[in-house]
């Protein structure tokens, strides 16, 4: 329990400390309620597969004879939701990861164009799949320090995002270019886009405009929040601007100078 405060009266440097003291209790109230959220959140993301994995094995258990179709019907049912917890978990490890106070970037120098490369290719047969074409538009050749890995799983996130979110026959158009001291990758769809008042929040940790739809297509709502820390981690950014029925587009923007004193 952090709610005890001290009563303050006067300008002394008793009372200033007593100031400090309850400036930090409230500090220390917010963490606890943030955390308390978080695993109230975590458990309900964990239930909610669990519960269908449940209901679909007792309903198998207590029927008499189930023809073998329907039986594989259920079994690749609860087989996806095993699935969806896996992601879930993964998801949260990486959150961890980046949550460490002592966390060391890998950072390499790396060609972000090979990379940009590297992740569409990989996301092709997601986006095959709904014939969506990507287009990739290298303004330039650009090498900067960067944690490859980490800032591949950026990448998938918000290149994955614009394919999941995009409805059949639409396209995609990532885009790299510079300025004088950052990177930019730009990531534009022409999907369904977010309403205007989701926006502030669709960084927050499992924050989904549409949780039946994030639900089919396989969403957490981790994913732009691991890639927000990420990037922060590489003392970059990322902004979204969007229209709803347009479509939405994603900066990503990085130091060119980012690991130069690492
Ligand atoms: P999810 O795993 O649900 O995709 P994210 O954290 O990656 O979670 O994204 C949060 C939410 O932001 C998504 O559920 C979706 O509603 C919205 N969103 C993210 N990217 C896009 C996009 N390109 N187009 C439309 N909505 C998006």
């Amino acid at each position: 329990k952090f709610n005890q405060k001290v009563e303050i009266s006067g300008n002394d440097e008793i009372s200033n400390l007593g100031k400090a003291f309850n400036l930090m209790t409230t500090k220390l109230e917010q963490v606890d309620k943030q955390r308390r959220e978080f695993v109230a959140n975590v458990s309900h993301e964990l239930r909610t597969p669990l519960s269908s994995i449940k209901i679909l094995a007792e309903s198998l258990i207590h029927q008499e004879k189930v023809e073998e179709k329907i039986y594989k019907e259920f079994l690749k049912d609860i087989d996806s939701e095993v699935d969806r917890l896996n992601r879930i978990i993964d998801s949260l490890l990486s959150l961890v990861d980046l949550e460490k106070e002592n966390l060391n970037l890998d950072y390499q120098i790396t060609y972000v164009n090979y990379l940009i490369e590297k992740v569409i290719n990989s996301l092709k047969p997601l986006a095959d799949k709904k014939n969506i074409k990507i287009y990739y538009i290298e303004r330039e050749k650009i090498q900067i320090m960067l944690d490859q890995f980490k800032i591949q799983q950026s990448l998938i996130n918000v290149i994955g995002n614009a394919i999941k979110y995009t409805p059949e026959n639409g396209e995609i158009f990532v885009e790299l270019y510079s300025n004088s001291d950052e990177i930019i990758i730009k990531v534009r769809d022409t999907g369904i886009g977010i309403p205007e008042e989701d926006i502030p929040f669709i960084f927050d940790r499992f924050y989904r405009v549409d949780k039946a739809r994030a639900r089919k297509t396989g969403g957490t709502g981790l994913g732009l929040s691991i890639t927000q820390q990420i990037i922060a981690l590489h003392q970059g950014r990322i902004e979204v601007e969007s229209r709803i029925n347009e479509g939405t587009t994603f900066y990503i923007f990085l130091p060119k100078k980012a690991a130069v004193n690492i």
